[in-house]
């Protein structure tokens, strides 16, 4: 296999579960409705469903768990101003988080 073509799904985790402050966990499913690309459940422990038919690589999927983080650090559900400067900002710690060399 391709070495870039491998997603670190437990660096991701790590990474999300720094950010956000409590247990993370990732899930993949082809089953979420209509165009729904994730959803979080934040109750207790957080739960990010990534819909694997809409993500294709990791930036896509970057971009989703970062606007997913966004709502389980606001506790919001809507999508204000505030919460977009919110998920940029998550988007970029995640990135630079997730490339950075070991
Ligand atoms: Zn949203």
């Amino acid at each position: 296999m391709l070495k870039h073509s491998s997603i670190k799904w437990l660096r991701l985790k790590e990474i999300l579960k720094e950010i956000i402050g409590k247990e993370v966990d990732l899930h993949g499913s082809t089953s979420l409705l209509g165009d729904e690309v994730a959803s979080v459940d934040s109750n207790g422990d957080v739960h990010i469903a990534i819909n694997l038919s809409k993500v294709k690589g990791i930036e896509d999927i970057i971009e989703v768990v970062a606007h997913e983080a966004a709502h389980a650090v606001l506790g919001v559900e809507k999508h204000s101003e505030a919460f977009w400067t919110t998920k940029r900002g998550l988007e970029k710690d995640i990135t630079k988080k997730y490339f950075k060399e070991e």
